[in-house]
């Protein structure tokens, strides 16, 4: 198959807000700039060494009709459900959650002083998805393989598929790629992509020129920025003089309304009314399995 090297279509800075209880963060999809890349509905990014940044967590709130994706980098977030889940996630690990019909869960941190930082995505279910009972993939950083290419690019795979290695979240409705690739000064890397999934790449660390070719140079893309790709069945990365780290991220697109109220996202405003009586009746989650 002859390679289409997809280019920088967009690049978007993230927008300082706070949510939770008053937590401090990056929202890169999810905001004006970039509202909805389908089937992805927020990305944030985290990240401080400053206890009064994170400490007030993400106390008890629901999700409906959608996914949210955790990873980690530095730091332990302790999460509790209704259901009876609970777990800590710990640096370099992901927790990928299916909300489905609904969950009720708190995402507290599990320190009171050093380092937070890492991401949360928001990933879109499908119509025929939307009501289908919670689901956790919570994996451990050991259990994130590795793929160390020519040049010294290392590449961490949560999601889909590098030269041949699998990463361990499986059974997704958007067919996900989501890696982080960590590029030494100069290093090129290319990516396979689904020709019909939308991409995008988030800097965050050093810079990167994004989209290049044989012909082009490709875009220089920041600590902080994110590149919306355009049409391809491939992406060209390219180092800057002091290296790059960011995440890669692919999903099938749903082309369905998208109905968004806060942590809720589903195809009809009835939808969206039935969820917030659900959730004010005490009727919204699944319940816990005897
Ligand atoms: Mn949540």
């Amino acid at each position: 198959m002859t390679t289409s090297w997809r280019k920088v279509e967009r690049v978007i800075t993230g927008r300082e807000t706070s949510d939770g209880a008053g937590v401090r963060l990056k929202r890169v999809i999810g905001q004006p700039q970039l509202d909805y890349l389908d089937p992805f509905l927020m990305l944030d990014a985290f990240g401080s060494d400053e206890a009064d940044d994170y400490i007030a967590g993400f106390p008890p709130h629901p999700h409906r009709g959608i996914e949210t994706v955790t990873y980690m980098l530095a730091g332990r977030m302790r999460h509790e459900d209704d259901a009876g889940n609970a777990g800590v996630l710990g640096p370099g690990g992901v927790q990928w959650m299916t909300a489905g019909r609904g969950i009720i869960h708190s995402e507290m941190p599990e320190q009171e002083e050093g380092e937070m930082r890492g991401f949360q995505l928001w990933v879109n279910l499908p119509a025929r998805d939307k009501m289908c009972p919670p689901r956790y993939q919570n994996i451990d950083p050991e259990e994130i393989p590795e793929v160390t290419r020519e040049g010294g690019t290392v590449i961490r795979i949560i999601a889909g598929t590098v030269d041949g290695v699998e990463g361990p979240v499986r059974g997704i409705a958007a067919a996900p790629l989501y890696i982080d690739v960590t590029l030494p000064a100069g290093a090129v890397s290319d990516h396979a992509l689904a020709p019909d999934h939308n991409a995008f790449c988030y800097v965050f660390g050093g810079a990167a020129a994004i989209g290049a070719s044989e012909t082009a140079e490709g875009k220089l893309i920041r600590d902080g920025e994110l590149a919306v790709l355009g049409r391809g069945n491939a992406v060209r990365i390219r180092a800057g003089e002091h290296g790059a780290r960011l995440i890669l991220v692919a999903g099938q697109p749903l082309g369905e309304p998208v109905v968004r109220y806060g942590p809720f996202a589903m195809n009809t405003r009835d939808e969206i009314v039935q969820a917030i009586q659900d959730f004010q009746n005490g009727t919204f989650s699944t319940p816990a399995k005897p």
